[in-house]
């Protein structure tokens, strides 16, 4: 084993997301006024900050003005503000407008942005501030005490290793950063945490968390686009493509320049495993009243990114010894009004407060941190994630349970018809594949349904998206027992993943000279997005973070 290089800090950030750059920014100013002297890193896996975000994006500045209260002088990169919504029911032909809005979807007064700007535009505040950050870093193992029982800091990826994992001419260790306290910011289903599981226990007692897939572009309109002359820029909508037994809406705002951010996201609680994620986007963009919108545009980025919707419940232990869990990787979205920008950032704050107390006392341990814990029970972001308490659970429900579910939880402040609802994993809810579906599986595109422009196939897709990895490294993608995908997975749901995936990572094929079916893994395309560990059937992929600066380029997602 290389020597690895151990580097000291204060605290260290892992993930350049809102959460810990909000966190950052906090804790730099809070120590500033107290007179202490940090040393501060964050890492991020992408190459630039800002290249793995992607979110609708409609935030709540609440946070933000808590955080910088001139954020609009300093520059803060807003696209447009909300200036109304509309909600609609899609049926297969044509939309209803909602004779009202639902109270979590109003929106209006509130910042159109595009997460990656805006995460770029808090990165530079935070290193202004004096945070040591360093894209291109991926965190792969967490480091503990001797006894296991403290979390001391990170190990970056090595850099360099060919296929099999043996060092190439270029190599580089990765280095152990150690830190005091550890921020875990990682945003949904991040892979440090399942080291943080096996050794501390911080999912007991909660329900499972649940998620959602978004898939998004930003297009581009010709002049005087769809939202010129509207007195509304904020569209949600119900229904079509999506059936009753898969829930989740399509989006569209819009952004500056005659752009638009449009996107479809997907509960993971589908049971369908004929769905293909990626052609529901398509089916979305296709419907008369979306294509309407679109007409004339061309899509200039795409992504997409799981998210989880399981809210208050799902929260894990928030404080371990010697480390902190925040934003996305901590259950912070308010899954009703399909936001985490505004939870995640006040998360990181409140993290910062107590680590400020921690740093002030020299006490690291669970208790001390545990302040965080308090300080969420008494702060806003309590109320506003209690109130979508049981949400996640409802909507993973079968029609009609489901909508009994969510018109009980509206009249009685998110209780609903019993606290606490139970809620399956996303990987346990498929039915297998019926009888009669046995033949389906196209899962190659129709020739003529893609244009290139602004009904892409999926590999155009990635291209927009700009993601690279290294192709001579270890795959990132580990498939535990591929007997279970050729036979067993095969014969029961057809291989869900050769169709939730929307980077067309897994292909299932014949192999010419044995004639025997085999799983094709192609990691380049991958998007980040974790919808394969989360949704496979037998759990038997495990996405692990690959070398840094790989991935997702977004610029405007
Ligand atoms: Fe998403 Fe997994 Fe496909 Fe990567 S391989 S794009 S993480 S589903």
């Amino acid at each position: 084993m290389a020597d690895r290089e151990q580097i000291p800090f204060d605290v260290l950030f892992v993930g350049g997301g809102p959460a810990n750059l909000a966190g950052a920014i906090h804790l730099m100013n809070l120590a500033k006024n107290k007179g202490i002297n940090l040393e501060v890193a964050l890492i991020e896996k992408s190459a630039d900050l800002g290249s793995h975000a992607l979110s609708g994006a409609v935030m709540n500045p609440i946070a933000l003005k808590e955080l910088l209260p001139g954020y609009k002088a300093q520059g803060c990169p807003i696209e447009t503000d909300v200036r109304g919504d509309a909600f609609y029911f899609l049926t297969n032909h044509s939309a209803h407008a909602l004779p009202f809005v639902p109270r979590h979807m109003r929106n209006e007064g509130f910042h159109i942005v595009s997460l990656s700007r805006f995460v770029r535009w808090l990165a530079g505040i935070a290193q202004d501030l004096g945070v040591n950050i360093f894209p291109g870093f991926a965190g792969t193992e967490v480091l503990f005490d001797r006894y296991g029982k403290t979390v001391v800091g990170v190990r970056t990826g090595d850099k360099g290793l060919d296929k099999d994992g043996r060092p190439k001419g270029n190599f580089e260790a990765g280095i152990d950063i150690m830190a005091k306290v550890t921020v875990f910011g990682e945003g949904a289903k991040g892979s440090l945490l399942r080291g943080l599981a096996t050794k501390l226990d911080i999912y007991s007692g909660r329900i499972p968390q649940t998620f959602e897939t978004g898939i998004k572009e930003v297009v581009q309109l010709p002049e005087n686009g769809f939202f010129a002359d509207s007195n509304f820029n904020d569209i949600h909508t119900l229904g079509y493509p999506l059936g009753m037994g898969a829930h989740g809406g399509g989006f569209i705002y819009e952004m500056k320049d005659n752009r638009i951010s449009i996107g479809l996201v997907i509960g993971l609680a589908y049971r369908d495993p004929t769905t293909d994620l990626y052609k529901e986007f398509i089916k979305f963009k296709r419907h008369p009243f979306v294509s309407r919108i679109l007409s004339g545009g061309r899509v200039v980025e795409q992504g997409a990114r799981a998210l989880g919707n399981g809210g208050y419940y799902a929260v894990p232990k928030l404080a371990v010894n010697g480390a902190v869990l925040v934003g996305a990787a901590a259950s912070m979205l308010n899954a009703p009004a399909l936001k985490g920008i505004h939870t995640s950032m006040k998360s990181g704050m409140l993290a910062a407060e107590a680590i400020v107390e921690a740093l002030t006392k020299g006490d690291f341990a669970e208790k001390s941190l545990g302040v965080y814990q308090n300080l969420l029970e008494a702060s806003w972001l309590k109320a506003e994630l209690y109130l979508g308490r049981n949400f996640g659970q409802a909507v993973s429900r079968k029609m009609p349970a489901r909508l009994i579910h969510l018109a009980a939880q509206h009249l009685t402040g998110g209780r609903g018809i019993s606290e606490r609802l139970a809620v399956r994993r996303d990987c346990d809810t498929l039915d297998p594949i019926g009888r009669n579906e046995l033949q389906i599986l196209p899962t190659r595109d129709t020739p003529g349904d893609f244009d290139g422009v602004l009904f892409l196939d999926k590999l155009t897709g990635v291209y927009l998206s700009r993601t690279q990895h290294r192709e001579d490294q270890p795959c990132h993608l580990v498939i535990h027992d591929e007997d279970l995908c050729v036979n067993e997975c095969y014969q029961k749901f057809r291989n869900p993943c050769t169709r939730f995936c929307p980077g067309n990572v897994y292909e299932m094929e014949v192999d010419a000279q044995t004639n025997k079916r085999r799983i094709k893994l192609n990691p380049s395309n991958c998007l980040h997005c974790k919808t394969c560990e989360i949704k496979d059937p037998y759990e038997n992929i495990t996405w692990n973070c690959p070398e840094g600066g790989g991935g997702p380029k977004y610029t405007v997602m």
